[in-house]
């Protein structure tokens, strides 16, 4: 699909033509990944973070949030969890804590490499090639790391540089990580103040030239406590002008299925950030409209509220169990069965 194309179907409004964008796109996902909906546990191992990222709830500056790291039985124990609610994959994630020193990280790994069948995605932040390095030796299977946007001016006045210096190209460190042998995902926030169509449609663009493993998108959510969530810049969040597309979620559901498009064979979640603005059937929706993947939570319940990255996230008060429970149910309600095995794009299992 051309630039222009994709710009158009992001403008698009008729309702008959995006009924046709989504029908399309699940006819693809069903072709090329299958019915199967795959499961992966989220573990939120720890809030600290040492960035500043305008649009995060986690950023140092906020010192009023309770913070927590989880210990390595706690994560084993959600592991374990997430094993016996039958999901193939975990999903170790956390702010930019060098807290979690890198070598807990490998031990972690290996723990559960070794005890669980379950594959391994990492999703830390922006750590350094030899950690990767050591992570990947260690048994890790995948990492994560949205880019947030390709417009390289705006994501650069959202993300400032670490404490460390080093300049914050997720671009350059999706193909490193690509090269350490990961399976590697991204993605970005829809509706981040400034964004323009055409950064939307440059953001697919940069999905297929990476030639990503995993694709996940989801609206911007403002957090009041955080530089992009005040008041001027709220406004500007939820206006449809000629140029800001909204972050809402209609337009998410045009780049799933957009990406689905572009990527046909990529997992793509219908994530957190989806449900949290539609409870009622938004991670459904998602799924019929091109995604293939959904991460039920299984941090334990004492930690969940604490992992604020945007406020009223969808599933905060519920624990593992629970998830799992009612997932399978939602599930069951659109008809798709729930995936076996670690639902690799690359090394099926
Ligand atoms: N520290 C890790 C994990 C961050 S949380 C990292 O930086 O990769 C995972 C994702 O949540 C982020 O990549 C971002 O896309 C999303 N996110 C953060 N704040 C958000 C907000 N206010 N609204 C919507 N999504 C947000």
């Amino acid at each position: 699909m051309k630039t222009a194309e994709l710009i158009a179907w992001l403008q698009e409004t008729d309702a008959s033509r995006l009924e046709q964008l989504w029908a399309e796109a699940d006819r693809v996902r069903h072709a090329n990944v299958g019915d199967e909906v795959h499961l992966r546990g989220l573990i939120e191992i720890s809030n600290y973070c040492i960035r500043r990222c305008a649009y995060c709830g986690l950023r140092v500056e906020r010192t009023e949030l309770a913070r927590y790291r989880m210990t390595p039985d706690e994560v084993m124990d959600s592991a374990r969890d997430a094993v016996k609610f039958g999901y193939g994959t975990v999903v170790l994630q956390a702010g930019e804590d060098p807290g979690w020193r890198a070598d807990e990280i490998a031990d972690l790994i290996r723990c559960i490499k070794c005890e669980t069948p379950l594959a391994v995605t990492l999703s830390l932040g922006e750590r350094t090639p030899d950690e990767w390095r050591l992570w990947r030796a260690a048994g890790a299977d995948r990492y994560l790391l949205r880019f947030e946007t390709s417009n390289r001016a705006r994501y650069d006045l959202i993300h400032p540089v670490g404490p460390q210096g080093r300049p914050s190209d997720r671009i350059a460190m999706l193909r490193e990580l690509r090269a350490l042998d990961y399976e590697i995902g991204s993605g970005v926030m829809i509706g981040i103040p400034g964004q323009t169509y055409a950064d939307l449609a440059r953001d697919l663009e940069t999905f297929r030239e990476l030639n990503l493993d995993m694709i996940g998108v989801g609206p911007f959510i403002p957090h009041p406590d955080t530089p992009l969530g005040q008041a001027g810049h709220r406004q500007d969040a939820c206006a449809t002008t000629a140029e800001q597309p909204p972050a809402n979620e209609l337009m998410t559901f045009k780049m799933i299925a957009l990406a689905r498009l572009t990527c046909p064979r990529a997992n793509i979640p219908s994530t957190t950030a989806l449900a949290t603005l539609n409870i009622k059937e938004g991670r459904e929706l998602g799924l019929q409209r091109g995604a293939n993947i959904v991460m039920p939570n299984v941090t334990p319940l004492k930690y969940r509220a604490l992992y604020e990255i945007y406020p009223a996230k969808a599933c905060i008060r519920e624990d593992g169990a629970h998830c799992n429970f009612c997932l399978r149910g939602r599930l069951a309600s659109i008809g798709r069965p729930v995936g076996k095995g670690q639902g690799s794009v690359r090394r099926d299992s």
